[in-house]
């Protein structure tokens, strides 16, 4: 399905110490046969004082009127690990990232990006811890069995992989992969565009990997870099963006035609800035211009993401088969460096899908997670096997 929609899941993660310090109440229920996820108001009579196996209640048994239900592709109840349908780290690879390296053999782009407030779970999902590795490393360890195991049995394939690792911090991209240099300013990349790549980020190091080892410690080795800047700057990783990419090339050599066809994809894993920075009104001085920059990126693609899925962009033409006035469908890409960069994933080559991750006891900052993503469940992608032949 080239015309496909961008894929969107759910992930609720368990109480953190302090929540259970509070008494903090479960407000999600998922019910695993829908898939429907249930936000109650915190004074809905529906939820119980104890949250139990999390779900179940049908939603027409909704008492409160700002208890909301919303269906997605995948709801993860990652709340309790009792539950017979807790899902583990294992169970989100299997879900989605399988699925999506199974399309990057094919030939396509595809693009992952974890949204949700600060400390709802996007770096648990998309890194995880070295015992509970997450989408990344698991997609790492899978790519690299399948080109072994490929490489044993059809010799005349050559694999080629590369890794990027950079963040977009304050309107800035920084380069992951060249190693921080203690008391020296941090070196800012520039973001230029192709007219056949499109935007790309210039002189950004794109690493040749041939090992599971090897793609494992640049992904360690970025890792770090973000914590050191991090740790210096106040807490800058939960406000940037973090986007790792591996660009895997199969070159295919066809020995009775001698023809030499290339496939190359691109993965895009992005650890997407905390969300509640996007509405945040508090801030003053350097706080606020520097938050209205780490706004702009974020703010940006909830534009981008609601242009994407009005109506009228779906359907360009109206009813009368004429196109739209001019500008009406223009999407506000370039008005932030992020949103730039990932345009392609977001509304077009590419099959992308959206992880929205949620506290189990915020109200507001939950129903916010829950709309965008619903949103973003309307967006419709073009993506092509990227193929060519090379004789
Ligand atoms: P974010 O990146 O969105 O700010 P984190 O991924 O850092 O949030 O998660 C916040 C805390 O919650 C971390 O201590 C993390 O280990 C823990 N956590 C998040 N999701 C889960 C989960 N599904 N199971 C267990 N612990 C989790
Ligand atoms: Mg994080």
């Amino acid at each position: 399905d080239p015309g496909g929609n961008v894929r969107v899941v759910v992930r609720v993660r368990a109480f953190l110490p302090r929540e259970r310090e509070k008494n903090t109440k479960c407000l999600i229920e998922m019910n695993p046969d829908t898939q429907e996820t249930t936000l109650f108001a915190p004074n809905s009579h529906e939820r119980a004082e104890t949250p139990t196996a999390g779900f179940a209640k049908a939603a027409s048994r909704r008492a409160n009127l700002e208890d909301r239900s919303f269906t997605f592709d995948n709801s993860f109840w990652s709340h309790q690990r009792e539950d017979a349908h807790y899902a583990h780290q294992e169970e989100v690879y299997n879900t989605l990232g399988e699925d999506f390296l199974d399309h990057n053999f094919e030939g396509y782009h595809t693009c992952i990006f974890a949204y949700g407030q600060t400390g709802s779970g996007k770096s648990y999902t998309m890194m995880g811890t070295p015992s509970e590795p997450g989408l990344i490393p698991r997609t790492c360890e899978d790519l690299f069995q399948r080109i072994e195991a490929a490489q044993s049995e059809t010799p005349n394939i050559a694999y080629n992989v590369r890794v990027s690792y950079f963040e977009v911090y304050n309107e800035h991209v920084r380069d992951l992969l060249v190693p921080v240099v203690s008391n020296q300013p941090p070196y800012y990349l520039k973001i230029r565009e192709s007219p056949t790549e499109g935007p790309y980020v210039k002189d950004l190091t794109e690493a040749p990997v041939r090992s599971l080892d090897d793609i494992l410690r640049k992904m360690q080795m970025g890792d770090r870099s973000r914590t050191v800047a991090s740790t210096k700057m106040n807490d800058t990783s939960s406000r940037s963006h973090a986007v790792f990419t591996i660009l895997l090339r199969q070159i295919h050599h066809d020995m009775e035609t001698d023809e030499t066809t290339e496939r190359s994809s691109r993965i895009r894993l992005v650890d997407l800035a905390g969300s509640e920075r996007a509405k945040s009104t508090e801030a003053t001085g350097q706080r606020l211009r520097e938050g209205s920059n780490i706004n702009k990126s974020l703010t940006t693609l909830g534009r981008v993401i609601a242009a994407l899925a009005d109506p009228k962009h779906q359907n360009p033409k109206s009813k009368n088969g004429k196109r739209r006035g001019a500008g009406a469908d223009v999407v506000p890409y370039r008005d932030s460096i992020l949103t730039w960069l990932l345009k392609d994933s977001l509304g077009g080559n590419s099959k992308t899908a959206m992880i929205a991750c949620i506290a189990p006891g915020d109200y507001d900052e939950t129903l916010s997670t829950l709309r965008y993503a619903d949103q973003a469940k309307r967006i419709r992608t073009r993506a092509v096997v990227n193929q060519d032949s090379m004789s």
